[in-house]
């Protein structure tokens, strides 16, 4: 027979333990699973957690962990932190939400409660095929502010801090690999017109094997502020005031330099060996293109977009062939930033306008509607250049001056500007670009004088059959 002092002492351990476990999961149970199954119509408000609309420096607990832009150490320069869940409130040194615009749909799942919002991504297995950098102009703070260097490789590098202090830091880049066709490089391959060498067109039928990189913004704000020639107090100001008043930290949160914008990002197309992106002894073809989605997608042909893509991205495989690599960078800048709809305005604009669609009044429609030409400011477009270690652009296929100016004046050379071929330009997109060769862009023909600009005229709605 067993000792009943003995027994009661076990069913006392027994009942402390599991109080230990209650209060245990109560603190480790996710916020959202409290709150499942509970129609929104019905709250429960004593239950809800209070809303944080800001945090101040001086709060209680608040300790972003350091980040030294620019500092060669990736452990001095600190991880990007700017998850919410309430162990990373306090530490997070980034305003703004991971994924560019897809935070809104995050947050939306989130709202509906597909996804838990603690959830922590499962990284094993998502590192970069390829390795980029680190390349000397990581370690400038002034020569790349718009995304973060270490970003392809934050599983790596803060390995410590994910594992051990179940830090939630996330990659702001992502490179993988892949084959592509495209309709348009098919065609010229089985011409005979571009060989297949098994490296860069694979087949035949002109598959081609691509190296492809995505980025997401992450923008220093000093930086970012010295850049644009602004302060940043004023920028701070500007992001606050025109996003609708959506990231109070702009203005509360000084001391937080990392901001994470709610806009598009990058992808990047490598034909040929990424190592020799970075080799100045390699010859280096780069096309940098803004999305347009309406030519690139849909082959609209009131502008030059999809085929002078198509262009940028044979001659970088020609140059792959010819043992050097090549380059395309495509930033999600739709409309010349402005958006597909003031893009859309503008056409109907110019197709409306008396005196036909001109080339002489191509600009002048879309400060109208938009109060300004463009709004892509190439003045960050060089960062991802120089985060893949670039020095120097043997053929830049393009004719934009505010691209060239942007990549010469950030210190990498460009030793060739390549135009679009005349035999490429679709219908009617002459009265483009005329008006921007007037403008400035590059040409190795004439200079349309003010006359011939006027003369330059597009298709007007007449013109088109039903
Ligand atoms: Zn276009």
């Amino acid at each position: 027979m067993s000792d009943p002092t003995a027994l009661s002492q076990i069913l006392d351990a027994i009942n402390a333990l599991k109080l230990q476990q209650d209060e245990l999961l109560k603190k480790t149970e996710p916020t959202w699973r409290k709150f499942r199954g509970r129609s929104l119509q019905t709250p429960n408000r004593s239950m809800s957690p209070p809303i944080i609309l800001t945090t101040y420096p001086g709060q209680v607990g608040i300790a972003p962990i350091p980040i030294t832009w620019g500092a060669e150490d990736p452990q001095v320069r600190g991880p990007i932190v700017a998850s919410r869940n309430p162990a990373s409130l306090k530490q997070r040194n980034a305003i703004g939400a991971h994924g560019g615009a897809y935070s809104i749909y995050r947050a939306l799942a989130v709202a509906i409660k597909e996804l838990d919002p603690v959830r922590k991504p499962d990284l094993h297995n998502t590192e970069p095929v390829v390795d980029i950098g680190p390349h000397p102009s990581w370690f400038d703070p002034d020569r790349i502010v718009s995304l973060d260097p270490w970003g392809h490789i934050v599983s790596s590098v803060f390995r410590e801090r994910i594992e051990g202090e179940s830090m939630d830091v996330r990659p702001t880049i992502a490179i993988t690999k892949a084959h592509m066709s495209v309709a348009e490089i098919e065609a010229t391959v089985r011409a005979g017109k571009l060989p297949v060498d098994g490296r860069v067109v694979l087949t035949p039928e002109g598959q081609l094997f691509v190296t492809k990189g995505a980025v997401e913004p992450v923008w220093y704000l000093p930086g970012i502020a010295k850049r644009f020639g602004v302060d940043e107090t004023t920028l701070r100001r500007a992001l606050f005031e025109d996003t609708g008043g959506s990231f109070p930290e702009l203005i509360t949160r000084p001391d937080l330099k990392i901001f994470l914008p709610p806009i598009g990002g990058l992808s990047i197309y490598i034909f040929g060996n990424p190592d020799l992106i970075s080799d100045p002894t390699k010859e280096l073809t780069v096309r940098v293109h803004d999305e347009c989605n309406g030519s690139d997608v849909f082959g609209s042909d009131i502008c030059t977009c999809r085929p002078y893509l198509i262009y940028g991205i044979e001659e970088c495989v020609r140059t792959a062939q010819r043992g050097g690599v090549g380059l395309c960078v495509y930033f999600r800048k739709e409309g010349r930033a402005l958006g597909e709809v003031t893009k859309y305005l503008v056409y109907n604009a110019r197709k409306r306008a008396e005196g036909g669609d001109t080339a002489a009044s191509y600009f002048a429609r879309t400060e109208n509607i938009a109060g300004v030409k463009d709004m892509r400011f190439q003045a960050t477009m060089p960062d991802v250049l120089h985060w893949l270690g670039i020095t120097k652009i043997d053929n830049m296929i393009s004719m934009s001056n505010m691209k060239y100016d942007a990549i010469v004046n950030s210190g990498i050379k460009i030793l060739n500007r390549v135009p679009i071929p005349d035999g490429l330009l679709p219908p009617d997109s002459r009265v483009e670009i005329d008006a921007k060769i007037a403008a400035g862009y590059f040409t190795n023909g004439a200079i349309p004088t003010e006359l011939a600009l006027e003369n330059v005229k597009g298709r007007t709605w007449d013109d088109i059959q039903h």
